[in-house]
């Protein structure tokens, strides 16, 4: 495993991030939408930094790429309901091909939000396969598989509190926790 964004960087990240929706939105209330699991520190750590007033929702996606194909979408629709009229962040952890942001902000548009935009921590390059981007993202990464603050592989690693590029052995570990993570 090799350590990519140390606890230090991604604090100032999430700073950053949370100083440009601030500015964005000013004193407006906000609801902030978290997708399910993987933006669960991200999120915590974020609506501590905002201060504006504050409507935290989640909605929960399937787990990446079910065997080949894109698994359905799982969406809280009670709470959805609720959005209509109201300024919408959606808060991911990674926008690798996009399709997953912009396949939940197209379920959330039926329901018709004031405005919706997005925040992810890690954006990947030459990754898109879409026409939209993220309206605040944390920071751009190389095209690697990454695990950490949130992330995970195979559900391990999201409490490592930095985010770490797995590398072959790590994939070889098979998903339990391997010796490399064991030893951090
Ligand atoms: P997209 O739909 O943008 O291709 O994929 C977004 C989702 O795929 C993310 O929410 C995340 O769950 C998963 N994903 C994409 N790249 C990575 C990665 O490098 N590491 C991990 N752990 N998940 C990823
Ligand atoms: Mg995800």
């Amino acid at each position: 495993m090799k350590p990519l964004l140390s606890e230090d960087a991604l604090r100032e990240g999430v700073a950053r991030m949370a100083l440009r929706i601030g500015e964005a939105y000013g004193d407006r209330p906000l609801t902030i939408v978290g997708i399910m699991t993987g933006s669960l520190i991200l999120l915590a750590d974020l609506i501590r930094r905002l201060r504006m007033p504050l409507r935290v929702g989640l909605v929960q996606t399937s787990s990446y790429r079910e065997g080949t194909s894109r698994g359905a979408l799982r969406i809280n629709a009670e709470w959805m309901l609720d959005i209509r009229g109201r300024d919408v962040l959606l808060v991911d952890d990674i926008f690798d091909t996009g399709h997953t942001l912009v396949e939940v902000m197209r379920r959330m548009d039926a329901f018709e939000p004031a405005s919706l935009r997005s925040a992810v921590l890690l954006r990947k390059q030459d990754r898109c396969e879409v026409d939209r981007q993220p309206d605040f993202v944390g920071f751009d990464i190389p095209d690697r598989f990454v695990v950490g603050y949130g992330l995970d592989y195979r559900d391990q690693y999201r409490n490592l509190p930095f985010v770490a590029e797995l590398e072959s052995s790590d994939l070889s570990a098979g998903g339990g926790p391997s010796s490399s993570c064991a030893s951090r």
